[in-house]
């Protein structure tokens, strides 16, 4: 029987539910990251059967510079997750922060460390990368 993983923004209007867990989940210490998670680094992972529950009414997207876009809750704010430029939600990837069930995801990877916070240092128990994967 598959697990269902259940994930919800702040407020708890927006959520949203996946079956399974890509085994890559890298913490993204780009700027644009680091920007729209208000945090050292954004952790997504790409998610199966990744679903929206509720309150996809309140979803806000914001198209980077480059393209990228990401998706947020109108309401709270809370940062939802990433996808590519001309993506649908089936390429979504989800912020890992907020799941509300414990998910089978460990950070495999630090990824644009080149463009890190001086205050804050990988630990060094998975690869770092400059940029992106190799
Ligand atoms: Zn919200
Ligand atoms: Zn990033």
């Amino acid at each position: 029987m598959a697990s269902i993983y259940r994930g919800s923004c702040l407020c708890g209007q927006v959520s949203f539910e996946a079956s399974g867990f890509s085994d890559k989940a890298a913490a993204c210490h780009c700027t644009m990251c680091r920007k729209f998670h208000g945090a050292a680094f954004g952790t997504l992972v790409e998610a199966m059967q990744f679903k929206w529950v509720s309150g996809e009414g309140l979803l806000q997207d914001y198209k980077a510079d480059n393209g990228t876009v990401r998706t947020f809750c109108r309401n709270c704010g809370s940062s939802l997750g990433f996808r590519s430029e001309g993506a649908g939600f089936d390429a979504f990837e989800v912020a890992i922060a907020c799941f509300d069930d414990d998910i089978p995801v460990k950070i495999d990877a630090h990824i644009y460390t080149a463009n890190k916070a001086c205050w804050v240092e990988p630990d060094g128990q998975v690869p770092n990368h400059a940029e992106g994967r190799p």
